[in-house]
């Protein structure tokens, strides 16, 4: 079972939810694979997922 995680904006007073249409790119590190996700705010967001 996949676990959806919710992605919301980083900047403060924007709580947009951030789906696919925000994804820009991903990099993938010994820490883990981070999605960097650009609101329509301006504001990037990056997540990591831990392998
Ligand atoms: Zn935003």
């Amino acid at each position: 079972m996949l676990e959806q995680l919710e992605i919301v904006c980083d900047a403060d007073c924007c709580q947009n939810r951030l789906g696919e249409d925000t994804y820009r790119l991903s990099m993938t590190t010994v820490g883990g694979t981070q999605q960097v996700h650009e609101c329509s705010c301006g504001a990037l967001t990056i997540t990591i997922t831990k392998q």
